[in-house]
């Protein structure tokens, strides 16, 4: 049985203290004080009372995931490697802008997506994280970076596929842009999938929720059922028709990931079938220089042939950005997270 009290949301917290026989106001005390105020200690929860806070103490805790090892890259991102309760790992990230923050997290242990540029997906699927998890990276990075929640955007990007992890992803979601919880601006949250047309409607039906990023990656079914083996099931054309049928809300755009590979999806031919094919969307593209990881074959773009991709899509009036690869030295870019497991190429930690 999970005894944290992390990842529990009001309404969980209403009844649990209910069942100790506390006042409703109690519970909300209780759900400030984890989230607003990230204070993890019940013993400094002053503002409930003693009794309430030993009855609690008796049945539950406050954990956040263990920090096992944390990485500096020389650009100002850190990676941080978390252990799970059960020794799982998971990776999230710290990027600092000159603006902005942001913290991109993990939604599951490994991945069963097995898309072909990434290291996550040698890990498959090991297990699913719970709400808490998820928010455990959260608040244990601000812990150890001092951060202000203001200054916070997250992306659910990191190992997994969010929308496989449905429930957990939308309490964690939901707990940080709760204005009583951590209060983050929901156009803050980004969720990025590597493009499940149910998830990405189930998605467009929440009244409150995220933004929206789609990992696209190819322009022809050929070429993206070999980086990405969702497509075999779900084909371009079917995914596009869900991002297209996505309610937004005015002044949202969907944000398409295209990371760039050295003559696979990085020719001009690419960037006009790209063009093409996002003309239903509103949208911005993100391109990502792809970063070689041992014992994958696929390549770097130049850098000459990325200025000339992003050059076409500008030209067709789209917004179209390079997004440089932060914390490449770390191994914490995109489709490098692997969390230091046996056989993932990396070393275990002691
Ligand atoms: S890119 Fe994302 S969806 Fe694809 S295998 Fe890696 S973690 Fe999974």
């Amino acid at each position: 049985v999970d005894d944290n009290l992390l990842g529990l949301t009001l309404a969980d917290l209403q009844l649990l203290g209910q069942d100790l026989g506390e006042r409703p106001f109690r519970a909300r005390q209780l759900y400030r004080n984890l989230y607003r105020r990230h204070c993890f200690s019940l013993a400094e929860m002053t503002d409930l009372s003693r009794s309430f806070r030993e009855r609690l103490a008796g049945r539950f805790t406050i954990r956040l995931p263990a920090v096992e090892r944390r990485d500096r890259s020389g650009d100002g991102a850190e990676k941080f490697l978390f252990r799970l309760d059960d020794g799982h790992f998971v990776e999230s990230v710290f990027i600092p802008d000159e603006d902005r923050i942001t913290l991109c997290l993990s939604t599951q242990a490994g991945c069963a997506m097995g898309c072909e540029f990434c290291a996550t997906a040698r890990l498959g699927l090991q297990r699913q994280l719970g709400a808490g998890e998820i928010l455990g990276q959260y608040y244990a990075i601000a812990a150890a970076r001092g951060l202000r929640d203001q200054a916070v955007n997250v992306v659910f990007m990191g190992m997994g596929e969010p929308l496989l992890n449905y429930d957990a992803v939308m309490t964690a979601f939901r707990i940080l842009a709760d204005p009583e919880g951590t209060a983050l601006s929901r156009r803050k949250i980004t969720l990025s999938t590597c493009g499940l047309p149910d998830g990405i409607r189930r998605l467009g039906l929440e009244p409150v929720r995220s933004r929206l990023a789609i990992s696209l990656n190819a322009t022809t079914d050929e070429s993206r059922s070999r980086l990405m083996p969702v497509n075999r099931r779900h084909p371009l054309a079917e995914l596009l028709a869900a991002c297209a049928e996505f309610p937004l809300i005015r002044g949202e755009r969907l944000t398409i990931e295209y990371v760039l590979i050295r003559d696979l999806n990085d020719t001009d031919a690419d960037a006009r079938r790209l063009i093409r094919l996002l003309r239903p969307l509103r949208c911005k593209i993100n391109l990502i220089p792809y970063n070689e990881i041992p014992g994958v074959l696929l390549r770097a773009p130049l850098e000459a042939r990325v200025a000339a991709f992003q050059t076409l899509l500008v030209a067709a009036h789209y917004t179209a950005i390079v997004r440089k690869s932060r914390g490449a030295d770390i191994r914490a870019a995109c489709g490098q997270l692997a969390a230091a497991v046996p056989g993932s190429g990396e070393t275990p930690p002691e």
